[in-house]
């Protein structure tokens, strides 16, 4: 009866959101837990050059498995580390796990890192960033920044200010996810990007339908105007890599190419890939 009644309805509504509050709170306290007790670590997912299918770098995700919730994926506990105030810390602790599984890597792969919208309305960030790097004595040439248009929106002269200063020490910045939410070209006009990520919802349709195709063309022909780098996203078809590929997109990033894995399954990914190499003597 619970919906024949507009009462009935207020109570269960209620009830379900008092249970996902409850969730929230649950993931919130185990999440403190497991930043204090450095248990967030990151995978790496290739990114290859399309033509010769070589990987290039990495993008650092976030992984945490907690013993009583499991798996909880990044999609779900990044968003309340942000509301709930975790997200410096465990930034800082990804990073600089990141920054230390990489340093074993060949000195020509980057490391890419997601920043949230939060990170870049706080000054503190880029002090953050370059201290860790120190400390950890990774190029900062080697880094690049993941940014989504929401996170340039809350305060875009912030934004600006933190990219900037990372900017100056070779950091490289991209803009994550290019093509869904708040979209605006304009942004491209006042932010400098050194590369820009396509969406991977576009990759997914490419083959099935025209506007996708005809949006990543003029992408692909804008990042070109700009100077920009570009890579699409989420590419699980090898039909996929090569239609990509015939349009003229340089990097590609997905399922095909390599699943996010640990650091020590990257770093023998690596090792295998460069047998025989300088790299397997030198490490
Ligand atoms: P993102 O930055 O756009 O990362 C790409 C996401 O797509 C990752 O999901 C990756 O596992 C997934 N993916 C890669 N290739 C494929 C594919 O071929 N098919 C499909 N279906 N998915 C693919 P993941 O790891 O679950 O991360 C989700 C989001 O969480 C990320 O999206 C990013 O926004 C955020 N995130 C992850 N780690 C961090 C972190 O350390 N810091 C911050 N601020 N955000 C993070
Ligand atoms: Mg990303
Ligand atoms: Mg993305
Ligand atoms: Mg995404």
């Amino acid at each position: 009866h619970a919906k024949r009644s507009g009462r009935g309805r207020v109570v269960v509504y209620t009830r379900e959101m008092e249970e996902a509050a409850k969730r929230v709170t649950r993931i919130e306290q185990a999440l403190r837990r497991a930043v204090a007790a450095g248990d967030v670590a990151p995978h790496f997912q290739p990114i290859v050059d399309l033509n010769s299918r070589r990987t290039i770098g990495f993008e650092a995700l976030a992984r945490w498995t907690d013993r009583d919730l499991g798996f909880v994926s990044p999609a779900v506990f990044i968003p309340i580390a942000e509301e709930r105030g975790i997200i410096g810390p465990l930034s800082q602790l990804v990073l600089r796990k990141a920054a230390e599984a990489a340093r074993s890597w060949p000195k020509e792969m980057f490391l890419s890192f997601n920043l949230s919208p939060s990170q870049l309305v706080d000054q503190n960030t880029g002090l953050h960033i370059l201290s860790i790097l120190e400390r950890t004595g990774f190029d900062p040439r080697r880094l690049e920044i993941e940014i989504t248009e929401t996170g340039l929106m809350t305060d875009p002269a912030s934004a600006e200010k933190i990219v900037e200063d990372l900017r100056r020490v070779g950091i490289r910045v991209s803009l994550d996810d290019f093509g869904t939410g708040q979209s605006s070209l304009g942004r491209l006009r006042e932010f400098r990007f050194d590369k820009l990520k396509i969406d991977r919802a576009f990759v997914a349709s490419i083959l099935e339908d025209r506007p996708s195709e005809h949006i990543i063309r003029a992408i692909l022909a804008m990042c070109e105007g700009l100077g920009m780098d570009v890579v699409a996203e989420g590419i699980e078809m090898e039909a996929q890599a090569e239609r990509l590929t015939q349009f003229g997109c340089a990097g590609g990033q997905g399922y095909l190419f390599g699943r996010p894995a640990d650091a020590a399954a990257t770093l023998g990914y690596l090792r295998e890939a460069h047998r025989g190499g300088s790299f397997a003597r030198a490490v």
